[in-house]
């Protein structure tokens, strides 16, 4: 997929955080207070990435996790806007994630904050695209 094929199949909120590296407004994702059970994928290419019972409430206003799924997460180095943060994206399909910092809960201590519009939400019965 090509850039060009990637802003015909998503959204231009989708598009611009995923595969432009943006970020979302804090607070506005809609699967930020999602609670049920399920698998948290890839919204471009299906990849399971965050197993529910790793969201946690980090207060931070975006969808968080103390871990992934596997290793379907990749990480690198992110120097914009002045800070040195660790990006995180989809192995498969290169799809921005969000970052991950070293605050989170035992047993990882990581935090990875994920914008909700990168993910799609797959639990019993229903899909629900973040
Ligand atoms: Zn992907």
């Amino acid at each position: 997929m090509t850039q060009t094929d990637w802003s015909e199949v998503l959204s231009p909120e989708e598009y611009r955080v995923c595969r432009q590296s943006g970020t979302e407004r804090p607070f506005t994702g809609v699967l930020l207070n999602e609670s049920r059970d399920g698998m948290y994928i890839c919204k471009c290419c299906g990849a399971d990435l965050f197993p529910s019972e790793s969201k946690f409430d980090a207060g931070c206003g975006w969808p968080s996790f103390f871990k992934q799924h596997s290793d379907n997460v990749g990480y690198r180095e992110d120097h914009t806007h002045g800070m040195h943060r660790i990006e995180i994206f989809c192995n498969s399909c290169d799809a921005h994630l969000g970052h991950v910092f070293p605050d989170g809960p035992e047993p990882t201590g990581q935090r990875y904050c994920v914008n909700s519009v990168s993910l799609t939400f797959k639990g019993d019965g229903v899909e629900i695209k973040g």
